[in-house]
């Protein structure tokens, strides 16, 4: 059998080892005494539109249309529907024959670094960044090379970008808002990436192409804009999610966006297919395709993550506990208060809180907390928070 294939598969991820603890944990004291911040599963129903359209489709249509395939890349009027609202919300250009339905930003996200890397390029990343990056990498024959960030802001370290950047470099892949950290990337550092990204590629004589994994794009508070990146960069491609901004991640569905603009636009789109192809990931689920070109511009009531935020970081803040501005997505990236986050959050599971150590997301010495949770748990979770914070003596803000 593949070596490869069989460590990926052998090897569960931290993250649902906690999760399967924590199902255990809740057998022996009850559910509602652990406190399980593991996963990014969304906590909000989708939208009722959505629920009213999957029905009115599966009544009124033919149902041997309804579920057949689409075309490889998806149906036409689909694309079309998705074309509009980019062109429209974003202020680009943007074509249906420049979209690629995929089973969501996982999918998008193979396929997109399969299209553009060849065996021994190299793809940037920036730490923290969401653990399965490396094995989509690889999986396209590439490396993946993490940077760290500004530790004080999450933002681009541009002295540490300008470095790595090289002749191997086929891509830069970023994750704005970020799981982890919920850091959102200003409009400042998106223009230094994309001045960047241009004067390198003239330097190497290729075009390294930007890949920006979207899944929590509207998921922001506070009045945050997100940049869109093919506005500024015109070599982009947009790995775009409906998992978490219409709660429905076990239904798979996103799409590519190349940019119509972008060097060998019409190739690379290509090459998008024929990635799509070697992978097996064509013609998204057709009912879902169809659901989504009639529920553009909609999202589920992200209100409530703005709250639990709040909550929480106000508490933890309180506490003592110190964390990077999240502005987007629905996680907290906490700094441990000892070096090794393993510890700490094995102390944290003494006070049946579970959290996610920042190793695996290339980031040592802090912990993600999930808060896709429900308020009442955040709420009851507060004064283990409090005790844990105590045993470290941390001073109260
Ligand atoms: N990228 C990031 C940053 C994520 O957090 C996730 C899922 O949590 C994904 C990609 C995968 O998303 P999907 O469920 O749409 O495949």
């Amino acid at each position: 059998m593949n070596k490869r294939m069989y460590g990926l598969g052998s090897k569960r991820s931290v993250i649902r080892e906690i999760f399967e603890y924590g199902k255990k944990r809740a057998q022996e004291v009850g559910s509602e005494n652990v406190y399980d911040f593991s996963l990014g599963n969304p906590s909000v129903n989708p939208p009722q539109k959505v629920e009213d359209t999957l029905a009115e489709l599966v009544k009124s249509e033919n149902p041997t249309a309804l579920h057949g395939y689409t075309s490889a890349q998806g149906d036409l009027s689909v694309r079309r529907a998705i074309s509009e609202y980019i062109a429209k919300t974003h202020n680009v250009v943007c074509d249906p024959d420049y979209i690629y339905m995929t089973c969501g930003a996982a999918a998008s996200l193979v396929i997109s670094l399969s299209a553009v890397c060849d065996a021994g390029d190299e793809v940037i990343t920036f730490a923290p960044y969401f653990t399965e990056y490396k094995v989509f990498a690889e999986t396209a024959g590439a490396k993946l090379v993490a940077l760290a960030s500004d530790p004080d802001t999450f933002q681009i370290d541009f002295a540490l970008l300008e470095q790595a950047i090289g002749p191997k470099t086929a891509a830069v892949l970023v994750n704005s808002p970020n799981n982890p950290s919920g850091v959102v990337y200003n409009e400042e550092t998106v223009r230094k990436l994309s001045d960047l990204l241009n004067e390198k590629s003239e330097r190497f004589g290729r075009r390294i192409y930007l890949i920006t994994d979207e899944p929590y794009r509207e998921l922001v508070y506070g009045g945050v804009k997100v940049p869109y990146l093919t506005a500024y960069y015109k070599h982009t491609l947009v790995c775009y999610s409906y998992s978490k901004s219409l709660s429905l991640p076990g239904e798979r569905i996103g799409y590519i966006f190349v940019n119509p603009e972008a060097e060998n636009a019409k190739e690379l789109y290509l090459a998008v297919c024929g990635a799509g192809r070697a992978h097996g990931y064509v013609c998204a689920p057709s009912l879902f395709q169809k659901m989504i070109a009639r529920c553009q511009g909609i999202t589920s009531d992200i209100s409530v993550y703005e709250k639990n935020r709040d909550l929480l970081l106000g508490a933890l803040r309180k506490f003592g506990f110190s964390c990077v501005q999240p502005d987007g997505a629905f996680y907290l990236f906490v700094k441990s208060p000892e070096a090794d986050a393993n510890k700490f959050c094995e102390k944290a599971r003494a006070y049946d809180l579970l959290l996610v150590p920042g190793d695996d997301f290339g980031c040592k010495g802090y912990v993600r907390i999930a808060y896709c949770v429900s308020e009442d748990m955040i709420r009851r979770s507060l004064p283990s928070f409090e005790k844990l914070a105590a045993e470290y003596k941390l001073q109260r803000g």
